[in-house]
């Protein structure tokens, strides 16, 4: 047998006490709502094993996911919770997972109806289209007696750009307000994470935040509010001597002026550190700001560790990573940024 692998030279750092604060000013923010939270893709990337327990204990009931196989590890994180799968049941063997496991399924179509009722049926939400275009039940068919027979604990829709102050959030708003009207249901739910500073009116019982938990920031007003959650770490394998003249990984975009002492990284595109930060990113250590040289490669960065004669071999430096800040850098969306990071990452 082999003996435990070591850790990774490169760790997720996660701010449990920031994404529990988040939670909480979300949650405070949803005024008479609760904050649930979406936590499909792996929590956003950081790992849903991670953010799961974190944001049970500060509160969080209701959990949000997109894929069935991604249900396990939220359910397997921590205790009595409500689990919905934002696909729905497309196979009638999702529908008989729903009901063996305990899931709420999102019915997103007639068709998804009929096919959780001949499963047996049972608690579901409902995803009601009100503009996006993508899932859910259209507003004209709203009316259709398959959906008189669903149990429907949340009635949710979902916002085409909360982030932007547009008629659509008040067209879309007076849409799922007049499914509330004609849907029988427990609980509503239309807001996101940008959706909540919308107001009141947009917050119903329940909100469901996702980027604004793990540290985005969709709208600038939620800014003063929310932290940084996700840290990326990465340790120094190795450190050199670059003389003046000189250049530093492919293709040889980056040439020494002066003679360097630089610091190479075990962390690269295929860890979701994509090129787009060569010759921009810069890493943070001891107060001390090191960046980015040349190419990132796909295994490896280097920094510039010329001024911080102290920072060698075996230690550890953390990217620069502030969300907002980070997609203007590199044209990356918040989410993306998250999502992207790979599965090399001690989590
Ligand atoms: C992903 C998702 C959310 C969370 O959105 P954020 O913009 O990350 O807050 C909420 N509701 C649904 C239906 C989603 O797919």
């Amino acid at each position: 047998m082999l003996p435990d692998v070591p850790p990774p030279a490169l760790r997720l750092g996660l701010d449990t006490d920031a994404l529990t604060s988040n939670w909480h000013a979300l949650n405070r923010m949803s005024g008479a709502a609760r904050a649930g939270a979406a936590v499909k893709a792996d929590g956003y990337g950081l790992g849903a094993a991670q953010v799961v327990p974190v944001l049970h204990a500060a509160g969080c009931r209701d959990f949000f996911v997109a894929h069935w196989s991604e249900a396990p590890a939220v359910l397997a994180s921590a205790g009595p919770l409500s689990l919905s799968v934002l696909h729905g049941p497309v196979t009638h063997a999702d529908a008989a997972f729903a009901r063996a496991a305990g899931i709420k399924p999102v019915i997103n179509s007639l068709e998804q109806a009929r096919r959780w009722l001949q499963a047996g049926g049972g608690p579901c939400d409902l995803m009601v289209d009100t503009g996006m275009n993508r899932l859910g039940v259209a507003m004209t068919e709203l009316g259709d007696p398959v959906l008189a027979g669903l149990e429907i604990d949340v009635l949710i829709s979902h916002l085409v750009s909360a982030e932007d102050d547009t008629a659509l959030n008040e067209r879309q708003r007076l849409g799922w307000v007049h499914a509330r009207t004609v849907i029988p249901h427990v609980r509503a739910s239309l807001a996101n994470s940008a959706g909540i500073a919308l107001g009141a009116s947009y917050h119903g019982d329940l909100t469901r935040p996702g980027i604004a938990l793990y540290g985005g920031v969709p709208r600038p007003e939620m800014a003063a509010v929310l932290r940084q959650v996700a840290r990326p770490e990465a340790a120094i394998l190795q450190v050199r001597e670059v003389p003046a003249g000189e250049t530093i990984g492919y293709n040889a975009t980056f040439t020494a002026s002066a003679p360097m002492r630089v610091g190479t990284i075990a962390l690269g595109y295929a860890d979701g550190y994509l090129r787009c930060w060569s010759g921009k990113g810069r890493f943070l250590a001891g107060g001390q700001v090191l960046p980015v040289l040349g190419r990132i490669s796909m295994d490896l960065t280097v920094i510039d560790l010329t001024h911080a004669p102290e920072i060698g071999e075996g230690d550890w430096v953390a990217a620069d990573y502030a969300l907002p800040e980070s997609s203007i850098a590199t044209g990356l969306s918040q989410y993306e940024l998250l999502t992207l990071l790979g599965r090399r990452f001690g989590r």
